[in-house]
């Protein structure tokens, strides 16, 4: 029994962290929905019965606090200073049903560079079919003694584009609230087995990437990604989030997980406010149990697990939630020295009751086939992909990339500050992490001759040629480049990378242009080996 699950096991493990996908790519079936507004009605609502119409405590209030301009240009007061994205939540949940009703108020500045006649948002929940039902979206703005709302809303895909009643200028601010409901669904059946971070099964319900994000506009596009089953296709901005959730029809001792500042206000109230983060991601259940340890930087690591973790590995008694525990206090206090500081009091790790592991700010899930498979040895993928999400604090939620584009900036560096990890904690495995994690995958020039560690996801025809050109290539690319500059420049390097691109959304050329003309020609040659875009 043991070896059979054992095996099990490892038929599973040689993928990776945040991506793992056992399935070659299907298409998804986004759903469809356009819908105009007619002002002459309060609330547009689709297909909803009326009781089901939100009603949340408070009452969001649509509040116009923006001044007008006087300027002669019509460009608004705001239009020099940067200001983040405000989200401010209230969620009911229906932890029974399974339901959540979301009422979402967005405020928004345009610092697009232009003006924009759209807005447009990313619900990542509308990848699946039948999961969201819009009730409603409106906009209030000003733009010079205009009053500007929305006129029409459509939906496609992860995509929610926002039709303004006049363009809105550089500078200006808008306020949209949004209604929506989701039908939160299963994990293990069909496409949402490889999407267990948003789902449930019968000891957890998993809230990730549920809420919507303003996509980032660059030079007057909204970046929306189509999506496909092949890594992420998430580009967020950073912004500021205050999360109610209120929690009916769950167990008394019910446990969430999820970072930021939390008050109770109610016993079925859970209110959260984080910074600078670029979703909100939480995880429930009646079955966690909580191990906290103050990581070297102070940071609290709190480890939220399910029984099995601590006594009921495949290979025997062996504590993989201490193990975990222990491995993300020393991966955050190290990466806090090396790439800057974490951001947050807490950090949450999650166990995923599915096969997999996945970022998001403040809050990772490392999937429970990691704990189970867990020997009493580091060297193995609980380690591995533990380390791997803690590194995405500083490779995604930190430093922000466009995960569809360039995913070998969050993949690549996240890969490679596990062996970095390894190097430090358990330095006789830095061998075996090599062969374990890399050489065994990526053989041969035919393994990846497809396609350049540079690859955008879509690129990709399986997961495996995604992994192998982009972590694992990606990670043989940066030990190179450490091995041209010498580890202490290399080092320097990244950390100034960290602190260029901290709670933006950066490309490859901010990456390179802090190399000095020196140290780009001391990298040539590596770059041209590994990436079609080597020229800088
Ligand atoms: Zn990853």
């Amino acid at each position: 029994m043991t070896t059979v699950l054992l095996l099990l096991t490892l038929l599973i493990i040689p993928l990776s962290g945040c991506n793992f996908r056992a399935v070659e790519p299907a298409p998804l079936t986004p759903t469809t929905v356009r819908v105009t507004i007619d002002h002459g009605s309060p609330v547009p609502t689709l297909n909803v019965p009326a009781s089901r119409v939100l009603q949340i405590i408070p009452t969001p209030s649509m509040q116009i606090d923006i001044p007008p301009t006087n300027t002669p240009d019509g460009a608004c007061p705001g239009s020099g200073a940067y200001s983040r994205s405000e989200h401010t939540v209230a969620a009911e949940i229906d932890y029974a049903a399974k339901i959540v009703q979301v009422q979402h108020q967005v405020q928004w500045t345009n610092h697009s560079g232009d003006a924009v006649d759209t807005f447009v948002l990313n619900l990542e929940p509308n990848r699946f079919s039948g999961v969201v039902t819009m009730n409603g979206v409106t906009v209030e703005a000003l733009t010079g003694e205009e009053i500007i709302q929305a006129t029409a809303f459509e939906l496609t895909g992860r995509r929610l584009t926002v039709e303004l009643s006049a363009p809105l200028a550089i500078g200006c601010a808008l306020q949209a609230e949004l209604s929506y409901r989701l039908a939160v669904p299963p994990v293990g059946t069909g496409l949402n087995a490889l999407n267990g971070y948003f789902g449930y099964t019968v000891r957890q319900m998993n809230l990730g990437h549920w809420l919507a994000t303003v996509a980032v506009n660059r030079g007057g596009e909204w970046i929306s990604h189509d999506a496909v089953q092949i890594g992420e296709q998430i580009v967020a901005e950073s912004a500021d989030w205050d999360v109610t959730l209120i929690v009916n029809n769950a167990p008394s001792d019910l446990t969430i997980a999820a970072p930021g500042q939390l008050d109770r206000p109610e016993n079925a109230v859970w209110h959260y406010q984080l910074e600078r983060s670029r979703e909100f991601a939480a995880s429930m259940s009646d079955e966690f149990n909580v191990t906290l340890q103050d990581a070297p930087d102070g940071t609290m690591v709190e480890l939220y697990s399910f029984t099995e973790a601590s006594t009921g590995s495949t290979s025997g008694a062996v504590d993989g939630a201490g193990h975990a525990l222990l491995v993300a206090v020393n991966s955050l206090g190290m990466y806090s020295d090396l790439f800057g500081a974490f951001p947050y009091p807490r950090f949450v790790v999650v166990e995923g009751d599915f096969a997999d592991g996945m970022e998001f700010s403040g809050l990772v899930f490392v999937g429970r086939d990691w704990f189970r498979g867990y020997t009493g040895e580091p060297g193995g993928y609980l380690t591995i992909i533990t380390v791997h999400e803690v590194a995405h604090q500083w490779w995604y939620a930190r430093v922000g990339n466009d995960q569809a584009i360039t995913p070998w900036l969050d993949e690549a560096l996240a890969t490679y500050s596990e062996y970095i990890f390894f190097e430090e904690f358990y330095p006789d495995l830095r061998d075996w992490w090599w062969d374990f994690r890399v050489n065994s995958f990526v053989r041969s020039q035919s393994d990846y001759i497809a396609a350049s560690v540079d690859s955008p996801v879509y690129t990709f025809t399986t997961v495996r040629q995604y992994i192998n050109a982009v972590y694992l290539r990606g990670a043989r690319m940066l030990h190179a480049l450490r091995e041209d500059l010498g580890t202490d420049p290399f080092f320097d390097w990244l950390r100034r990378y960290s602190e260029a691109g901290a709670n933006r959304v950066v490309t490859p050329d901010i990456f390179w242009s802090l190399l000095t003309p020196e140290q780009l020609e001391q990298t040539r040659e590596t770059r041209a080996e590994y990436l079609t875009d080597s020229d800088y």
